[in-house]
């Protein structure tokens, strides 16, 4: 009998890598389960693309990406040297999570929130301690400062938390930052535009603060690919070395166009921020005369759960209406189902869809 050998690396082997949310190759869905932002980017965007597409694409790109790190800090009150940018914020947080969180005591984020976190930490081996959130799933910033105050590896936590949308305050970020000022405390806000407090004014007082954003959200840039992290220069550093031992070139020169485009055009995003925050407000209303409980949100989706109605069940028979939502199937979550903010249009196939479903 032969056997077929493993060539893979035991901690490949031993990898629960993240499971994207699906993207459906079938056409005219109601889209509501990747967070996306239902509207298209600025009509700048799509010129500055033009643009650089006809000039240049022979020659690599800027590896320190300095034009758009220059944009970035000043929209954000900070220096350039203060701003790294990635290939999504999803590699910003590799880089992070590989240049601050190999300590010899656990990282600590709370056991309810993004779940790629986890999967960083088991590829580049960095033990977790997790914090439990509480009924509501709302995270207990004191306990959470008073063990960092023990002893960690450092802090990661999503302000506002994914998947449940709901906000942290400024002061008890700030009650974490002074917990463990010899590590590093992440706070990833991706979703912040969408009416969360962000960590930014802090940097100058907390050399320990990393702040993590993307344009994928707010800026209708999810199929470009920019995210970026904010802190004190000596942090940044440390993420151009690690990019830099990896992908020197991560932004190539049509997303660094597009994104300087994006940030630009404030009117445009000031206008479909609003539309999605005002579409979330009117949504939450109408899911709660439909018997739903949701999670209050500070993000471009929500969180529901029906006390009578199964989330994998609504989910599917959402699916057979041709709306996609997110389910995860994780411990403590399972109950609920995330929903995107689209569209006023596609939140209202939503609602038609779920009245039918549980008429
Ligand atoms: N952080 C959180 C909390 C997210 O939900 C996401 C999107 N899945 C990301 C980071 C990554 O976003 P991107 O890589 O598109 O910037």
């Amino acid at each position: 009998m032969s056997t077929v050998p493993s060539f893979w690396s035991p901690r490949i082997a031993a990898l629960e890598p993240y499971v994207p949310g699906e993207q459906p190759r079938i056409a005219n869905l109601v889209k509501l389960n990747t967070n996306e932002n239902p509207y298209p980017p600025s009509p700048r965007v799509l010129d500055a693309i033009q643009e650089a597409a006809e000039k240049g694409l022979e020659r690599y790109p800027d590896p320190e990406s300095v034009a758009l790190r220059e944009a970035i800090a000043a929209r954000c009150g900070l220096h350039g040297t203060q701003v790294f940018v990635g290939n999504g914020s999803d590699e910003v947080l590799a880089h992070a999570f590989f240049a601050f969180f190999q300590q010899a005591e656990p990282l600590l984020m709370p056991d309810v929130t993004y779940s790629f976190y986890r999967v960083y930490a088991q590829l580049y081996a960095i033990a977790c301690e997790l914090q439990p959130v509480d009924e509501g799933l709302r995270l207990d910033a004191d306990a959470l400062a008073a063990r960092a105050a023990a002893g960690c590896g450092g802090i990661v936590i999503a302000n506002p938390n994914a998947p449940t949308g709901i906000g942290m305050p400024l002061a008890c970020i700030e009650r974490l930052l002074q917990a463990c000022p010899q590590r590093v405390v992440l706070v990833d806000e991706a979703y912040v535009d969408f009416g969360g407090e962000s960590a930014l004014p802090l940097i100058a007082r907390y050399p320990n603060l990393l702040v993590v954003q993307t344009l994928s959200k707010s800026h209708s840039l999810a199929g470009l690919r920019v995210g970026f992290a904010c802190g004190q220069a000596q942090l940044i550093d440390a993420l151009q070395r690690v990019k830099n031992s990896f992908n020197s070139y991560p932004l190539d020169r049509l997303a660094a166009a597009g994104a300087i485009a994006a940030l630009a055009d404030e009117a445009w995003f000031s206008k479909t921020r609003d539309a999605v925050i005002d579409t979330r407000d009117g949504l939450t209303l109408q899911l709660e005369d439909l018997g739903f409980e949701i999670l209050p949100s500070q993000a471009n989706f929500v969180f529901v759960r029906h006390p009578s109605h199964d989330a994998v069940a609504l989910a599917a028979a959402l699916r057979a209406r041709a709306v996609l939502v997110r389910h995860f199937n994780q411990p403590r979550i399972a109950e609920y189902l995330r929903i995107s903010i689209g569209t006023r249009e596609q939140c209202s196939a939503l609602v038609d869809a779920l009245a039918q479903i549980l008429d």
